[in-house]
């Protein structure tokens, strides 16, 4: 791989006020960043309304909630959990939808306070049904295909588990009847990419669930969107797959009456070039000849574990005060004593070391990993080796950084142990 650009909104000075200030490795969230992309998501092309939610299982800080909610975005929460986080950060119950693998043991009472909720089993169904008889939900489908990346981001098709199954249609309908439920949304999260032709194809699917349910007002496409972090790859679009989207919604109403108001939610497009994750070289080391040239960060899996389970490709930077001119290939990997703990493997192949091409690298140069926001934070083998939560801050508009996160303190790791 050639030598990276430049971070996206890191550069050595700002790196080193950042470290100074809060210590590495902390994640540092761009605020003008996170702003324009929800104003992207909000400008999706609609014909008769448009809800956008944030997954907020991509990062859920507080502030980065608390920014989203002001921007005007609503909120999709995988567990209810998420849904108790998310009220803790001031989001009202009224703009959080539910869609979860596991039925929270609160359900009725985050339904009484407002919250949405989507089936996402014919067992939901039939649970929701028991506790709020009468009521209106959302049916979560598998529509049977999907397009994730890979087969561990897969969420659509016979081997993903999300959803019931297109063919359950008539289970579903005895169930609404048995239970005198009305079925308002129907939602799909398939991973559309940035190819319209799909964005397309899974509307088009969808059109069909929809004509099966006469009260359905609202069509949810889930999430999904690609983005490019690494310069080779193709962000998507939004006023470009999103056209064809609105025509579909235009031919439905004119074939049908019925409007259907439109509901889109990115995880991932909001988030994962909104954030860098600053971490320092605290080792090199060489395997000889026919080896290899290793920089081992004072991060790794703890805080960023795409790589090491999809093979997932982050820009590399590594910021000094005078940048190197000489170059060096460099395996990059984690603080963890696990040799699945790397930073730079081959593209989507996590048993494979690839390189990068970076100056030539000293003890306690900074290491930007762009594309940090999504998936980051948020999902990570916390504490393995017991390391403690990394720090996260927000780089504010003015430049300023800002605490959002304290690094954690080494006895909470432990501190529920009797
Ligand atoms: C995770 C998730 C999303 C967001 O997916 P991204 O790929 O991050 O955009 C949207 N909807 C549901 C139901 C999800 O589980």
């Amino acid at each position: 791989m050639s030598v990276s650009s430049h971070p996206r909104f890191l550069t050595y000075e700002n790196a080193h006020v950042v470290a100074e200030n809060f210590g590495t490795p902390v994640y540092v969230y761009d605020e003008a960043t996170l702003k324009g992309n929800a104003a992207d998501v909000l400008a999706f092309p609609n014909a008769f309304g448009l809800t956008a939610r944030y997954a907020m299982k991509a990062a859920p800080n507080a502030a980065i909630l608390k920014l989203f909610g002001a921007a005007g975005l609503h909120f999709d929460a995988s567990s209810g959990h998420e849904v108790r986080r998310a009220m803790a950060a001031g989001i009202p119950p009224g703009k959080i939808s539910l869609s979860a693998q596991e039925i929270p043991d609160d359900l009725v009472e985050l339904l009484d306070l407002g919250i949405d909720f989507n089936a996402c089993s014919l067992n939901q169904l039939e649970r929701f049904g028991k506790l709020k008889r009468g009521g209106s939900v959302g049916i979560r489908f598998n529509p049977g295909a999907g397009s994730g990346g890979n087969n561990r981001t897969n969420v659509g098709g016979p081997s993903s588990s999300f959803g019931i199954w297109h063919e359950w249609i008539p289970q579903i309908k005895e169930l609404l009847e048995t239970y005198d439920l009305t079925a308002t949304r129907i939602h799909t999260h398939i991973g559309s990419g940035s190819d319209p032709e799909v964005w397309l194809k899974v509307a088009k699917m969808n059109f069909d669930l929809v004509r099966q349910f006469p009260d359905v007002v609202t069509l949810n496409l889930g999430g999904g969107f690609k983005v490019a972090r690494m310069d080779d790859e193709i962000a998507t679009d939004l006023q470009v797959v999103g056209k064809p989207v609105k025509e579909k919604f235009e031919e439905f109403a004119a074939e049908t009456g019925r409007q259907i108001h439109l509901e889109i939610e990115p995880g991932t497009f909001l988030v994962a070039n909104a954030c860098s994750l600053l971490a320092s070289v605290q080792d090199v080391v060489s395997t000889g000849e026919e080896g290899y040239h290793f920089i081992k960060l004072n991060a790794g899996m703890t805080e960023l574990l795409r790589p090491s389970i999809y093979g997932s490709q982050h820009p590399i930077h590594l910021l000094q005060e005078k940048t190197n001119p000489d170059s060096q290939d460099y395996v990059v990997v984690g603080h963890c004593c696990e040799s699945g703990d790397i930073l730079t493997p081959a593209p989507g192949d996590p048993e494979v070391l690839s390189t990068r091409k970076l100056p030539v690298a000293a003890i306690g140069d900074y290491i930007a990993i762009d594309g940090s926001g999504a998936y980051a934070s948020s999902m990570t083998p916390k504490h393995y080796n017991s390391y403690p939560e990394a720090a996260e801050v927000m780089l504010g508009e003015s430049g300023t950084p800002r605490l959002i996160r304290r690094r954690q303190k080494i006895e909470a790791i432990w501190e529920n142990e009797v």
